[in-house]
């Protein structure tokens, strides 16, 4: 949506009114933990939660991925909408007066924010129109539907707000069109009724004689519909087609009820019905959802993770052949994650093919319990599907799925589930005769290196399971790449040594100036009377920011830190590349901590750190030089070069006497290489 310029007092209002913890705890499970609240990080996917938030700074800080800021760039970066969009939708939400600073825009921009908000209204009232059908004489049949044949109560038909879409072309038409006055336009556009394509203009119900069963977002308001054919009328299930409001691969149905049980069973159950997910929480399983037809998306399983701390998501498809090709498909959309280990996914297929809803109607919740403790997980339910009908005595079959397994193995980076399976794949196919399963096991294990290994000389910098990496040794063309490119590379492993070390050295010299206002003199003086610069652009980037807001805002020395800190992330907003590279700054974590204490040790020890990298730079090119200068020809300049290579090895040597003090213990990065 094209947004025009909002007024800088709305932008301020909404800052003010839209507390962060608010904001963000309706899209992550917070809790409190002392002056902070945690919960798991919504930006990479983690098993314990490094994500804060602080109420008191308005900011929030992932430690294990660096995302952080207020809760403007919460938005951003999670709905991946512009700076103006996100200010917009909280101004709703918080109902705070949008000004902008065109004002001939500001009737375009109430239009569109009204389109959605006109689009709940249809929805909802739609619903309502339904519920009522439901319980007129006309619903009787479809009531009847619903209580016998699904065996539903009163209370879940309510609390589903299950409802009957009544015979007729133009029911809710002219109820929502000649009765409540909303235009026919809007009513297309919220997907309820469809332009008719000959026979001249109008409109006709797009759901009729159904049972309708609405959609609803993550906090409860509808936003489309599933209708299911009460005759033999095809499709069997129709659903709203993609609106501003509804979108299919974002959707879950009954995640709005199932969210708060799915992070108390800590595990997600997701059935491929509506009737099956409304059945399971009849039955007291509240932790269920459904997938809405289409295949389980990334997007879809990572708005689950969400919720359960232990990552675990159990599908419960249908055992037919759509149903097992759904669940394979949803596995492959999530079969990387799967395979780190960062979702404990398992598959149920409940026996005799029936589904969740068919299977409460003959047995208990508990035995429903049952099956889902004892469901396989993914890996051993795509092996049990691998060998159905399956006869392992014929030579070709046997070599079929050895292949098969082997490409199964190689996908796994984690090691005890290598091991695990690398043992079971072996007894599967010895056919339990015990001898034959440690040869197996070697066999397959030989031949998931040997894949490895090509693999590998394609890219070098996959990871791998430790037992590979053990056996796993360079091959000649491997090792002859790496004798003649051997140069290269240490010109390249200085590069790359000296940025992490300039990273480390550099942030904490900038920690301390943002974190210890008593040692911000100190710091200025060091870096004026060495002449020292940030090397790192992004640092450079963030001294430039500081002197800056010290100036504009006319602060002292002295600011708190927390001030400081606010009043760059301020200036930052524009400059969102950057603020990624350097928001980690903002924040202590334990070990920055314990360095902010000891400050004037870092001071001194990161100063020479600094400047002993540069005069490496130095020293690398007089040798350089000296090395191409023919002394026979031209000795003034060959010892002239000399000389400078001496002069640069000896302030080398006695900037590493100021460095070592402390500066070993304080980076993780071993210091290799001779330079
Ligand atoms: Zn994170």
């Amino acid at each position: 949506m094209q947004v025009p310029r909002l007024h800088p007092e709305t932008i301020e209002e909404v800052k003010q009114r839209a507390d962060i913890v608010d904001v963000i705890s309706g899209r992550v499970v917070l809790r409190k933990r002392g002056k902070e609240f945690v919960g798991l990080c919504p930006f990479h996917d983690e098993k314990s939660p490094s994500f804060t938030v602080n109420q008191a700074k308005q900011m929030y800080y992932c430690f294990g991925c660096g995302a952080g800021g207020n809760a403007f760039k919460f938005l951003m970066e999670l709905e991946k909408r512009s700076f103006s969009e996100v200010v917009l939708d909280l101004a709703k939400t918080y109902q705070v007066q949008v000004k902008t600073v065109e004002p001939e825009h500001r009737q375009e921009l109430q239009r569109q924010i009204s389109l959605r908000e006109q689009l709940y209204e249809i929805s909802a009232l739609t619903a309502k129109f339904y519920e009522h059908a439901l319980r007129q004489t006309q619903g009787q049949e479809p009531l009847a539907y619903l209580k016998s044949e699904r065996q539903l109560s009163e209370e879940t038909i309510q609390q589903f707000q299950l409802g009957y879409a009544p015979q007729g072309w133009e029911t809710l038409y002219s109820y929502l069109v000649e009765q409540k006055h909303y235009p026919a336009q809007l009513v297309e556009q919220a997907g309820l009724i469809v332009p008719r394509k000959s026979g001249g203009s109008g409109y006709y119900d797009r759901f009729r004689n159904r049972v309708m069963i609405p959609i609803r977002d993550t906090q409860g308001r509808v936003i489309g519909f599933g209708g299911r054919a009460l005759g033999d009328e095809q499709p069997k299930y129709l659903n709203s087609p993609e609106t501003e409001l509804f979108d299919k691969g974002k959707t879950l149905f009954a995640l709005d009820t199932a969210k708060i049980a799915i992070s108390k069973a800590d595990q997600a159950v997701v059935v491929e019905g509506y009737f099956d997910a409304i059945a399971l929480h009849a039955a007291g399983i509240a932790n269920a959802v459904a997938s809405l037809g289409t295949a389980l998306s990334l997007n879809q399983v990572r708005q689950l993770l969400r919720y359960t701390d232990s990552k675990q998501i159990i599908l419960n498809f249908d055992a037919d052949k759509a149903g097992t090709q759904a669940a394979e498909r949803a596995i492959g959309e999530i079969e990387k994650l799967a395979y780190q280990g960062e979702v404990q996914l398992r598959v149920l297929n409940i026996p005799d093919g029936k589904d969740a809803d068919e299977f409460l109607k003959t047995y208990s919740p508990e035995q429903y319990l049952e099956l889902l403790k004892t469901a396989p997980l993914w890996l051993d339910w795509q092996l049990q599907q691998m060998l159905i009908n399956q006869d392992l005595k014929q030579a070709d079959t046997y070599q079929q799925i050895t292949k098969k397994i082997i490409k199964l193995l190689t996908n796994i980076t984690d090691d005890n589930q290598l091991t695990h399976y690398l043992q079971k794949c072996a007894e599967i196919l010895s056919k339990g005769d015990y001898r034959l399963t440690k040869m197996l096991a070697d066999n397959l294990l030989n031949q998931v290196i040997n894949d490895w290994g090509k693999r590998l000389s394609q890219d070098e910098s996959l990871t791998m399971p430790l037992l590979i990496r053990k056996k796993l040794k360079p091959s000649k063309q491997y090792r002859k790449q790496t004798a003649t490119s051997e140069n290269n590379r240490s010109k390249e492993s200085f590069a790359a040594v000296a940025r992490t070390l300039l990273e480390e050295a550099e942030g904490q010299l900038l920690q301390i100036y943002l974190h210890c206002p008593e040692y911000r003199q100190d710091v200025r003086e060091s870096i004026e009377a060495r002449e020292v610069q940030f090397s790192l652009s992004h640092h450079r980037f963030l001294w430039h920011q500081i002197l800056n807001a010290e100036i504009l805002h006319k602060m002292s020395l002295q600011i708190a830190p927390s001030e400081l800190i606010l009043k760059l992330q301020d200036s930052l907003i524009e400059y969102p590349n950057q603020l990624n590279q350097i928001s980690h700054l903002f924040h202590l974590n334990e070990l920055s901590e314990k360095n902010v204490y000891r400050a004037p040790l870092v001071i001194r020890s990161t100063l020479a750190c600094i400047e002993q990298i540069i005069s490496m730079k130095r020293r690398r090119i007089a040798l350089n030089m000296w090395e191409k200068t023919d002394a026979a020809s031209n000795c003034e300049a060959a010892l002239e070069y000399h000389q400078q290579f001496l002069a640069e090895q000896e302030w080398i040597e006695e900037l590493e006497r100021l460095r070592q003090v402390n500066f070993y213990d304080l980076i993780s990065v071993p210091w290799s290489g001779n330079f």
